[in-house]
């Protein structure tokens, strides 16, 4: 089977190319490098069964060979990286979008959608489940990552129920683990790369907002599940790992794991930001029977270790 992704060269991207060669497609690859980096798949261009190209998919899509499944993962995901590019975020969850559900319309191909917890904004509903509509400001600054997320969905539902396109939307919950860049802005990233320069950590806000940490091996395993399973025709799945932590106690726990002497800072909230996060997996669980395996320490040392091993490089 041939399998397209877009934004492979991204942290989750490059994980899930590894994943699709190492039990058996052919993968064909899309990226366009703004937050993506030629490191996350330079191990995988001397594999016969990649293909990578260099392309912006907000452009119409040409590939010249039957494709099985179309995984649309290209847009950058960390609040910093978004807010540095609101227009692109915007376009690849919207002209993208419809570029690459084209491209399945006209491949016959199933189509996996990467969106977001982000689409639930500041919920009033705890934990969120699929079922849920969410509470989203339309025209605050990080809506245009969950408007676009939000528009994208729409756009996967349109192309369901008029072209009966099998597609599969996937709301991915917070995920960390090795490859995340260490200056992406994400909690995780710039936590543990403080806490190992022994530099203060900084907390926005009071640091009783939550979330909940998915390692990067698990959501891999969930969205192949999700991806060659038969009969999820429209179906859309939460992932992530349902062990909500506040993020005050989650600076404490890193810097306790990486016997720091950082001291914790608070900086002014952003505008915005989720008060609490947590998913309600029972759906993926009950249908799929997936659930996360890895702890947030053992997926925080395996973090730490990472950071710490390229941070000595730069
Ligand atoms: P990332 O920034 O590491 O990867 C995104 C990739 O998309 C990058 O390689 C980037 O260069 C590429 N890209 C962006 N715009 C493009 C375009 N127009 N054409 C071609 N390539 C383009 O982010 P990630 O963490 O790997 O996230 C991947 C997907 O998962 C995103 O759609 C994101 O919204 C979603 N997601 C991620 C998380 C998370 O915690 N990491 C949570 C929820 C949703
Ligand atoms: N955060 C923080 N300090 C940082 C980076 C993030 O306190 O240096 C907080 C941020 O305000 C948010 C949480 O950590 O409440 C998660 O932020 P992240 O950017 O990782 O993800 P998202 O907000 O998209 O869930």
């Amino acid at each position: 089977m041939n399998i397209l992704i877009t934004g492979v060269a991204g942290f989750i991207g490059s994980y899930l190319a590894e994943k699709f060669l190492s039990e058996g497609f052919y993968v064909i690859g899309l990226d366009n490098f703004l937050t993506g980096k030629q490191e996350n798949i330079a191990h995988l261009l001397k594999n016969k069964n990649f293909h990578f190209i260099h392309y912006n998919v907000v452009n119409y899509i040409y590939i010249d060979k039957k494709i099985d499944i179309v995984l649309h993962f290209a847009c950058p995901a960390s609040p910093v990286d978004y807010l540095n590019y609101p227009i692109q975020t915007m376009k690849v969850n919207s002209l993208g979008t419809l570029n690459t559900l084209g491209f399945a319309k006209a491949k016959k191909a199933r189509y996996i959608f990467a969106s977001t917890s982000e689409i639930y904004g500041n919920p009033e509903k705890h934990p969120q489940s699929e079922d849920y509509f969410g509470n989203v400001n339309p025209v605050g600054i990080r809506s245009v990552y969950d408007e676009a997320k939000r528009f994208s969905e729409a756009m996967c539902m349109a192309y369901h129920r008029e072209h009966n396109i099998d597609i599969r939307i996937v709301r991915i919950f917070n995920t960390y683990g090795p490859r995340m860049r260490l200056n992406d802005g994400r909690v995780i990233p710039n936590f543990v790369y403080q806490a190992l320069k022994n530099e203060d950590i900084t907390i926005y806000g009071d640091g009783n907002q939550t979330r909940s940490f998915c390692y990067i091996d698990d959501l891999i395993e969930a969205i192949y599940k999700i991806s060659i399973t038969d009969n999820l025709n429209g179906e859309i799945f939460n992932v992530g790992n349902p062990q909500e932590i506040k993020i005050i106690d989650l600076a404490k726990k890193i810097i306790q794991l990486s016997n720091s002497k950082s001291k914790i800072v608070f900086k002014p909230p952003l505008e915005d930001d989720p008060k609490r996060r947590c998913p309600d997996i029972s759906k993926i669980k009950n249908k799929l029977n997936w659930e996360p395996k890895i702890s947030l320490d053992k997926g925080l040392k395996f973090t730490i270790d990472y950071i710490q091993k390229v941070a000595n490089y730069e």
